[in-house]
């Protein structure tokens, strides 16, 4: 089986969505599941024959996405930018920033969550998709120590809510 794009956007961050209604609980008897694309939020439907989801586990909070805002160095090419954090999570984030990058490029990018730590740097993170001003990169790189405060950001952002 072809694995799951997104129809808006092509990304292939997709994960199952809860289903909602009855509509939606009789569909995935036929094996009809809702989706949801982690880089523009796109929900959709699609049939995955045969297949069966569990519940997400534990590891879910790894891709789950934070409403966050706080800016952003970029280092690209030609020298620094500055962007806007809108959502993250420990695999990516949404930025708004106006940057000559195309989907498929890649950056290294600083975030700094709070005033009082040092920032911390994705040494890689690639373009997965460039939408009217709104950035949907994924982390392919964290430099080491980081990945873990970046991690604890979340849970303590996470819990919260
Ligand atoms: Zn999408």
């Amino acid at each position: 089986m072809k694995p799951l794009r997104c129809r808006r956007c092509g990304s292939d961050q997709v994960r199952r969505a809860s289903r909602v209604g009855l509509l939606e609980r009789l569909l995935s008897a036929g094996y009809v599941y809702p989706f949801r694309c982690e880089v523009c939020h796109r929900r959709f439907r699609a049939l995955r024959w045969g297949e069966h989801y569990v519940r997400a586990g534990p590891d879910r909070r790894r891709h789950e996405r934070l409403p966050v805002d706080f800016w952003t160095t970029l280092f690209l090419k030609d020298g620094e930018r500055q962007g806007r954090v809108r959502d993250l999570s420990e695999g990516g984030a949404t930025l708004e920033a106006d940057l000559p990058v195309a989907a498929g490029d890649s950056l290294e990018l600083t975030l700094k969550p709070s005033d009082s730590e040092p920032p911390i740097t994705v040494e890689v993170a690639v373009v997965r998709s460039v939408q009217s001003g709104r950035l949907g990169l994924q982390f392919v790189r964290v430099k080491g120590g980081d990945d873990e405060r970046l991690g604890k950001f979340l849970r303590e952002q996470g819990g919260r809510r």
